[in-house]
């Protein structure tokens, strides 16, 4: 098998695995009293100690979430929840993920005004987010990397400048795609909230975090035992914690090397995909190299999908996202709806090889005679 959808999900990884399995056998309660309550409680705080370390945070502010789903909602709605009364205005990019963009729809339904801040010629600019904001904008979202094309949004300096005219206005990053993929920390991103997701990252599903910078108060929504600072009431997944922890401590130890892999496997697929007819790179230049979104023009990317399935080489298609919604996001970079319909979405790990990306190459050569085209 050949798999080329990281940004979908990963492959738990052995210490992933060894993690879950150990955490399943010390089956303590962390709000325990006794020895394997605080064997359990120890390994949460291990955890939030190696996520904290990752972003440069403090381990009080990185909460426990069921993955990045739940951590975009819980950065929207708490910002309008907590401001909402005074600021109604939300500003977010066009090409948000659907954890961020339906949220806002829910909260355009109740009066709030959300301005969606386009690409132009398929390029974010930090003015036109700056525009967008004024003193009435309760929170700003932007995404690092977009999940379908590998786009860099300049978080950072929208980040930077709009805190300095606004020091009130909350800012919220999904970092999904760009967690343990470049080095960030939230001193250099300006951001309050920042959400990451366990599963991408060869933890389990089900695991997530918030990042909420000390100082700033976003409601509960889950009240009961008090678990997470009282933030997040339930008792906590042990496993899952632990496993995300697991992970993200193997991935601080070898980020450089994996980055060097993927910028290498990236450029080896973009100059072999150049050298076939018909094919358009849609991911820019500057894209994270772990998604390189390409189409053969005049194909459809659902058959082209099948036909790599066929021979055991998984990838994504690149314009239905939620299943089987379509997505508006390679239309925003400015990609026709031909060349959207006929997009695929490679996306790598550390342990894509390029071999496997010769194989991808010949099949797409051999599509190309023995698929109809459209
Ligand atoms: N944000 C982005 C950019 C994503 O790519 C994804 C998953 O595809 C999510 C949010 C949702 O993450 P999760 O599956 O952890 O809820």
């Amino acid at each position: 098998m050949i798999y080329f959808d990281n940004a979908a999900t990963t492959k738990p990884s052995e210490s992933v695995i060894k993690a879950v399995n150990d955490s399943l056998c010390e089956f303590g309660n962390p709000s325990s009293l006794h020895k394997l309550g605080l064997a359990a409680s120890q390994r949460v705080a291990v955890s939030r100690k190696i996520i904290a370390a990752s972003l440069g945070a403090l381990p009080e502010e990185i909460f426990f979430t069921s993955g990045a789903t739940e951590s975009d909602n819980t950065a929207i709605f708490g910002a309008a929840n907590s401001l909402g009364k005074r600021k109604k205005r939300i500003v977010v990019s066009s090409v948000e993920h659907p954890a961020v963009s339906e949220p806002c729809r829910q909260l355009e339904a109740k009066g709030f005004e959300v301005i969606r801040v386009s690409p132009r010629d398929g390029v974010f600019y930090p003015e036109d987010f700056i525009e967008a904001v004024n003193d009435n904008t309760c929170i700003i979202s932007m995404m690092f990397f977009n999940n379908e094309t590998g786009a860099r949004l300049p978080v950072a300096e929208t980040f930077r400048r709009l805190k300095k005219k606004y020091p009130d206005l909350l800012t919220h990053c999904d970092h999904v795609q760009g967690f343990m993929k470049e080095r960030i920390k939230v001193k250099t991103l300006f951001a309050d909230l920042i959400s990451v997701s366990g599963h991408k990252l060869h933890a389990p599903k089900g695991i997530g975090a918030l990042y909420i910078k000390k100082g700033i108060h976003i409601p509960s929504f889950i009240y009961g035992g008090g678990q997470e600072s009282g933030f997040r009431s339930g008792t906590e997944s042990v496993p899952l914690i632990s496993a995300f922890g697991a992970s993200i401590e193997e991935l601080s130890n070898n980020m450089d090397s994996r980055v060097g892999i993927v910028t290498e496997l990236s450029e080896y697929l973009r100059e072999k995909l150049s050298q076939i007819e018909g094919v358009y790179i849609n991911s820019p230049a500057d894209a994270t190299p772990f998604i390189v979104s390409f189409a053969l023009k005049g194909y459809r990317s659902e058959i082209l999908l099948h036909y790599l399935e066929q021979r055991e080489i998984y990838v994504s298609s690149g314009s239905a996202c939620s299943k089987g919604k379509k997505s508006s996001v390679l239309s925003e970079f400015g990609i026709p709806d031909d060349l959207a319909d006929s997009t695929l979405r490679v996306s790598f790990s550390s342990e894509n090889t390029l071999s496997e990306i010769d194989e991808l190459i010949s099949a797409l050569v051999d599509a190309k005679q023995e698929l109809v085209s459209k």
